[in-house]
């Protein structure tokens, strides 16, 4: 015990613990800096429809572009985000940018795709969340019936009962609702009924080896016929192989998404991809 102590009579391990703590200060000053500035970028990821290999949707994927650090990945400021509350001006600022480009393209006269939004947690809990959405809806002129929103299992089960009220909300607007990574959480099958749902998507983790692990191939078809018979789109997360996509062609799957139709990419590049569908 002595022994780990250094200098400053601080162990070890509260070093540590400062050093994470003093890092997680920094990059919260950082983020909470972000939003004051604007840094961030939305990207969009095709959807395609697997029957017809053309592009249905598209999925806002948010950037951080820091002047030093470059492009930062969501994965690693949503959950600090999501602590702090910065995910609620973050949240808004993706989804105001991703109407506006979506109704674009429509007033450019690009065939309409569904336009899918992530909604964290902390935004799901926010009591004005529908009024917001509508608001930016309006602002931007998107129709609700091109908006999606993809929510995940833990977000609807924690509050079952208030998650349904809500959902009936954004069902009666007209606004697409999508359950992400599904399969990783812990849903109730009788709630996903009561769940006014339109589309369900496979989490990655199971597509990823599909072709050759029965188990992952037994739970991916589950999911498409469970989607089937519910007459829920079942959409494949994280599709990167012919021979993924021959699976999920022969299983029937609604739409695929992934790196073999394309990375998310910056709204020029996605727009690109619409004009050549
Ligand atoms: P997600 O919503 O499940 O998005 C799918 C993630 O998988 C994206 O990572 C995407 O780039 C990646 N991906 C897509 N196709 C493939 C593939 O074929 N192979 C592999 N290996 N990966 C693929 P990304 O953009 O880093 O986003 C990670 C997560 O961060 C998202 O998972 C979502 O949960 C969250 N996120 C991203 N943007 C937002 C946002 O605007 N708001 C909120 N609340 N969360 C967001
Ligand atoms: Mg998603
Ligand atoms: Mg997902
Ligand atoms: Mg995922």
């Amino acid at each position: 015990e002595a022994r780990e102590k250094g200098q400053s009579g601080l162990s070890f391990h509260d070093a540590a613990k400062n050093a994470e703590v003093f890092q997680k200060l920094s990059l919260e000053a950082h983020l909470r800096r972000a939003v004051e500035l604007e840094q961030f970028e939305v990207f969009y990821q095709p959807k395609v429809n697997v029957a017809t290999d053309t592009i249905v949707g598209m999925e806002a994927l948010v950037r951080w572009r820091h002047p030093e650090m470059g492009l930062v990945s969501p994965l690693e400021f949503i959950p600090l985000a999501e602590e702090t509350g910065l995910i609620l001006p973050i949240g808004e600022t993706v989804l105001r940018q991703a109407c506006m480009v979506a109704k674009r393209w429509q007033d450019e006269g690009l065939p309409p795709i569904r336009m899918a939004v992530n909604l964290s947690s902390a935004q799901f809990e926010q009591p004005d969340l529908y009024e917001m959405v509508l608001q930016v809806l309006d602002e931007t002129g998107l129709a609700p019936e091109w908006l999606e929103l993809e929510l995940t299992e833990s977000m609807l089960m924690g509050d079952a009962e208030a998650a349904v009220v809500i959902l009936r909300r954004f069902k009666r607007a007209g606004i697409h609702i999508s359950i992400d990574d599904f399969g990783t959480g812990y849903s109730s099958l009788s709630y996903l009924r009561r769940f006014p749902i339109d589309s369900l998507k496979i989490d990655r983790s199971f597509i990823r080896d599909v072709n050759v692990n029965a188990d992952d191939a037994a739970i991916a078809t589950s999911i498409i016929l469970m989607g089937r018979s519910l007459k829920l789109r079942v959409v494949a997360e994280g599709v990167e192989t012919k021979n993924q996509l021959a699976f999920l062609k022969v299983m029937q799957c609604d739409e695929a998404q992934g790196y073999l139709y394309s990375r998310p990419v910056p709204a020029d590049e996605a727009r690109k991809l619409l004009d050549r569908n």
